[in-house]
């Protein structure tokens, strides 16, 4: 039996990983910032679930959700770092009011529940499960924000990789694509001060025409993770659906290309030899 700790658990994949962990007969730490909003989900579970208030910008209440889950099931053997949302605009057009908000959660949001949640994940080993997205895959015209905050995720993810190994502890780095959750609707905000120069590229269409429409089922995403955090073999990245495989397809092609094109030149830049 495995013990969970999942932020933002609310809706979306963290809510229904929660559930369906514990419908397996797991134990789960469900988090929102508002626990109201999870009140009744833990009731089915008898004591198996808790429901815990976590603003994820919050440090000292992550230590707090980490003291109370070591008291209430003696620690926790996965932590899910899931809560986040995106903002869409162009470089030019954002303003800190609105990129660093977004940053203070994915990112340094992230970076604060593990820190709180690594003395115990230590001692037990275990598994990180940090949702990053196609968008930390690849940059793209009109998402760079986002792209920004989940390209940090990855870095992070991929040292922690790195350095917990000799813990007994990995990293799973799931990135997907779209997925029918709250994301296109509450969970992404637009710049407030859109330019015409940047019309072009702008996601106001695509996320107002996609937001209910997205192809991937967040149930199939929740089962592919389950089966990832069970399994002995599974690798670092998981990009989730097709779009998010075709991203990481075009990513290395174009990163292929790239080093090839000017290896002559870019390599030759140590002193020469005497
Ligand atoms: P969602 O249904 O909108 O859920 C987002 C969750 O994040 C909500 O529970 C929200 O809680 C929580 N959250 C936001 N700020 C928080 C904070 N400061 N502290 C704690 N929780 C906070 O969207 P989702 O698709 O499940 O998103 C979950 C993760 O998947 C995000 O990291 C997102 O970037 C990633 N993702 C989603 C997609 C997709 O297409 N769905 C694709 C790629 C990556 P509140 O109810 O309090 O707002």
């Amino acid at each position: 039996m495995k013990t969970w700790l999942i932020t933002g658990c609310s809706s979306g994949f963290g809510q229904r990983l929660a559930l369906a962990a514990a419908k397996r007969g797991d134990r789960v730490i469900a988090t929102a910032r508002n626990v109201k909003a999870i009140g009744e989900m833990a009731e089915p579970f008898g004591g198996r679930m808790i429901s815990l208030p976590l603003d994820v910008t919050d440090a000292a209440a992550a230590r707090a959700v980490v003291a109370k889950a070591v008291e209430t099931f003696g620690g926790f053997d996965v932590l899910v770092n899931n809560a986040g949302f995106g903002l869409f605009g162009a470089i030019e057009e954002g303003t800190p009011e609105e990129y660093r908000p977004m940053f203070e959660v994915n990112v340094f949001g992230l970076i604060e529940t593990t820190r709180a949640a690594l003395p115990v994940l230590r001692r037990s080993g275990g598994t990180i499960v940090n949702m990053s997205s196609g968008a930390g895959i690849a940059g793209g015209a009109g998402g760079g924000y986002y792209n920004a905050a989940k390209f940090a995720v990855e870095g992070i993810s991929e040292a922690l990789a790195g350095e917990l190994n000799p813990f007994g502890i990995r990293v799973l780095i799931v990135e997907p694509g779209p997925f029918r959750t709250d994301f296109l609707g509450r969970s992404i905000t637009m710049v407030a001060n859109e330019m015409q120069e940047y019309a072009a590229s702008s996601r106001k269409h695509y996320r107002e025409t996609n937001n209910g429409n997205q192809a991937g089922d967040p149930d199939k995403a929740i089962a592919v993770i389950l089966q990832a955090v069970d399994s002995e073999d599974a690798p670092l990245h998981l990009p989730l659906g097709p779009v998010a495989h075709s991203i990481a397809e075009r990513k290395l092609a174009s990163f292929r290309n790239d080093i090839d094109a000017w290896r002559d030149i870019t390599i030759a830049t140590d002193f020469d030899q005497h």
